[in-house]
């Protein structure tokens, strides 16, 4: 009973789906950008701005001003002036957007995304429920991932997330496939019983939604569920639940990513190396005493240790970049639970 009237507080979205034809779309690919699309506006990596273009609207940057009179018309792609350099306009992905969405709690980012999508076997077609909605970092990804003929119910506790995320759901045309719910899944469970190919949960007590997971997950199909947990003991509570209500090929997985980026510097030579007796500062090229100007350099650079090896073009050094690396960002618990 308690169940059937929360689901009366879903957000309006459940029946109110309607797509607009002229809506603005992650999937649309015109080449030229339009007034009302979502552009992002890349400036250097680690600064992007996701704009909705509007004539008359400035996007005021640190790196200078921008008027949204200059991009309309512009083909995507296009690298373009602002009042302080250039920056590109490049059209949305669920990787750029979750770069630069607005935060309104801890987001998934897209080396956690790209591995929640594959293991919950997701493709076009397929009937998602994922807890909590957060800013909708990943609900973006997966709902890109099961449209055009899928489905992805997010639920979250709180009324203003799951209210956002449905406007901005709307704004990228992806209405259609989503429908937002106002929903404690620990309580009451998802909005679908018996229906879904795949559960991601990314709550703080992850093993009472669990049992919600398997009844909502399709019993002639079977599915998979995907749990994120930042900490070792949720994990461990969230295998218990895993395994007590019939899930099976349960595992753990950490993704702990270096990136890389391929700069070409000066050949050291035997001679600085001598001199120096420090390779980093041979291949940066400050002699090896400037501290001061070097920490900037490898700031600006994110070179923190270089490999170089020699292309027939020069020397080439691979950097780890950026130089703050992300760390451990949590744990990736699956399990399937098998047809009946
Ligand atoms: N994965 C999201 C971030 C989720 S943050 C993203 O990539 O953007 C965790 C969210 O879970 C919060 O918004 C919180 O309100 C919600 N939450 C916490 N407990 C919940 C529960 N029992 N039921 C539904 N949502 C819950």
């Amino acid at each position: 009973m308690a169940k059937a009237v929360e689901r009366l507080k879903t957000t309006e979205s459940v029946d109110s789906n309607a797509t607009d034809p002229n809506a603005p779309s992650f999937f649309k690919y015109e080449d030229r950008i339009e007034e009302g699309d979502t552009a992002i506006v890349y400036v250097c990596f680690g600064v992007t701005h996701a704009i909705v273009v509007k004539r008359g609207m400035t996007l005021a940057m640190k790196y200078g001003a921008l008027r949204h009179e200059f991009i309309i018309g512009k083909p995507w792609g296009s690298r373009i002036s602002a009042t302080a350099g250039y920056v590109y306009l490049l059209r949305p992905s669920s990787e750029l957007w979750s770069r630069s969405l607005p935060r309104r709690t801890q987001i998934l980012y897209t080396h956690d995304c790209a591995l929640i999508l594959q293991l919950l076997e997701i493709k076009p077609g397929s009937v998602i429920c994922e807890s909590g909605t957060g800013s909708g970092s990943l609900s973006h990804a997966l709902a890109m991932a099961v449209a055009p003929t899928g489905h992805l119910y997010t639920h979250d506790i709180d009324e203003s997330r799951t209210k956002t995320v449905e406007q901005e759901f709307k704004t990228h045309g992806l209405s259609e496939v989503t429908t937002p719910v106002v929903q404690d899944v620990c309580k009451y469970g998802f909005f679908v019983s018996n229906a879904c190919d795949g559960v991601f949960l990314d709550v703080p007590a992850p093993w009472e939604a669990i049992p919600h997971a398997a009844d909502a997950i399709s019993r002639s199909r079977g599915g998979r569920l995907v749990s994120f947990s930042p900490c070792i003991e949720q994990v461990q509570r969230a295998c218990e639940a895993m395994r007590k209500f019939g899930f099976v090929q349960i595992e753990t997985v950490e993704i702990v990513p270096r990136t890389y980026k391929v700069v070409q510097q000066n050949r050291q030579s035997l001679a600085e190396f001598n001199e120096s007796g420090d390779s980093l500062a041979a291949t940066t090229n400050f002699g090896g005493r400037d501290h001061r100007k070097r920490k900037a350099k490898i700031e600006e650079n994110g070179a923190e240790s270089g490999k170089s090896w020699t292309l027939a073009s020069g020397n080439c050094t691979a950097i780890t970049f950026p130089y703050n690396q992300p760390t451990h960002s949590g744990y990736l618990t699956h399990a399937t639970l098998l047809p009946v």
